[in-house]
C-alpha cells in the first residue's frame, strides 16, 4: 500500500493527474484533499486549491472574480475557505473556468455553480463540453469508469480556440491544448506586479495518462495529432510566470516556500517552463513511438 502510494505520488509529481488505474476504490491521490496554505502568487492571482490540485482566483476590483477550477466535489468548501481566508467573497466568482474535463479539475462545478446561487458563467473549451454536460460520460478514456462520474452541469459558453474571457481590465485567452481531453485548455494572462507587466501561463495538461492509446483509438482517432498541435501551442506562447493544473507541473510547494522567504517572485520561471514542455513532449514522443512500433508487430 504504502509503496502504491509513494509511487503514484512520485509519478503524479511528474505526470500529474494519473487516477483510474492505481486505485479503483478511492480515485486520486490523498494530497488531492489535503489543504495548502491560500495565497497571492504574483498581481492579481491567488492560489486557493490543495496541496495537489490547482485552483486559482483572478481578481478584479470592481467586477468580481474568476475561478479556475472547481476541483473535486469535495473540494469547494476548502476552496471557498482559501478564498474567504485572503478577503475575498466566493458569492463574487462571476466566472468558472477549467483546465480540462476529468473529475479532479471539474467534479465540484455544480457546487461552485449552486453556491453562487448559479452566479458563476461556467465556460468549457469546444470539445470538454459534452464531457462536462454528460457529468464524465463521455469521456473517450474514463466514461465508463463509474468511480470517476461527478454531478453533470450545464456549460453556459461554448469556447473556441484562442477565444477571451474578460472580467474588469483582466483578460484571459483560451488556448485549446487537446490530446489529455478534447478540449483541454491552457490559460494565458498579463498581470502586473511591482509596476513590472508578466506572461502568465497556466498549462491544461500535456500529459499522456497511463491506459491512453495514441495509436488506433477508435474513440479518439485525431488524439496524437491534439497532443502534437498542443506542444506546437506551449512552444509558441511567451511565459514569465509558469503555472497549471497541479502544482507538481510547476514545483509549487517549493516555490512556496521560497515566496515566504523574500526575494526574487519563485513564480517567475520562463526556464522552467521551456524545460517542462520539452520534458513533457518527449515523454510523449517516447510513448507514442513505443505504441507505433507494439502497433506493428500485431
Ligand atoms: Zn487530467
Amino acid at each position: 500500500m504504502l509503496t502504491r502510494l509513494m509511487l503514484f505520488g512520485s509519478s503524479l509529481a511528474l505526470a500529474g493527474c494519473l487516477f483510474a488505474q492505481v486505485n479503483a476504490q478511492a480515485p486520486g491521490s490523498p494530497d488531492w484533499s489535503e489543504p495548502f496554505p491560500a495565497h497571492r502568487m504574483i498581481g492579481n492571482i491567488y492560489y486557493v486549491g490543495s496541496r495537489g490540485l490547482a485552483s486559482y482566483l483572478i481578481t478584479t476590483p470592481n467586477a468580481g472574480h474568476i475561478l479556475i477550477n472547481s476541483n473535486l466535489k469535495t473540494s469547494v468548501p476548502m476552496i471557498r475557505q482559501n478564498i474567504e481566508k485572503l478577503g475575498f467573497h466566493f458569492n463574487d466568482i462571476r466566472i468558472l473556468l477549467i483546465s480540462h474535463a476529468h473529475f479532479d479539475h471539474d467534479a465540484g462545478s455544480a457546487e461552485v455553480k449552486k453556491l453562487t446561487g448559479n452566479g458563476a458563467v461556467y465556460m468549457v473549451m469546444e470539445g470538454d463540453v459534452d464531457v462536462v454536460e454528460s457529468g464524465g460520460r463521455s469521456d473517450f478514456q474514463y466514461g465508463d469508469d463509474a468511480t470517476l462520474l461527478y454531478p453533470a452541469v450545464k456549460v453556459n459558453e461554448v469556447l473556441h480556440d484562442g477565444n477571451e474571457v474578460r472580467l474588469g481590465d483582466t483578460v484571459l485567452t483560451a488556448h485549446k491544448t487537446a490530446g489529455h481531453t478534447r478540449g483541454c485548455t491552457t490559460w494565458t494572462l498579463k498581470v502586473t506586479d511591482a509596476g513590472k507587466t508578466y506572461d502568465v501561463v497556466i498549462v491544461g495538461s500535456p500529459n499522456v495518462n497511463p491506459g491512453y492509446k495514441l495509436v488506433n483509438n477508435a474513440r479518439y482517432p485525431e488524439i496524437a495529432d491534439d497532443y502534437a498541435r498542443g506542444f506546437r501551442v506551449l512552444q509558441s506562447l511567451p511565459c514569465d510566470v509558469f503555472l497549471g493544473a497541479h502544482g507538481g507541473y510547476y514545483g509549487m510547494e517549493a516555490k512556496y516556500a521560497k515566496l515566504n522567504g523574500g526575494g526574487a517572485n519563485p513564480y517567475i520561471d520562463p526556464k522552467g517552463y521551456k524545460d517542462y514542455v520539452a520534458d513533457r513532449e518527449q515523454a510523449f514522443l517516447t510513448e507514442l513511438q513505443k505504441q507505433k512500433e507494439a502497433a506493428k508487430k500485431q
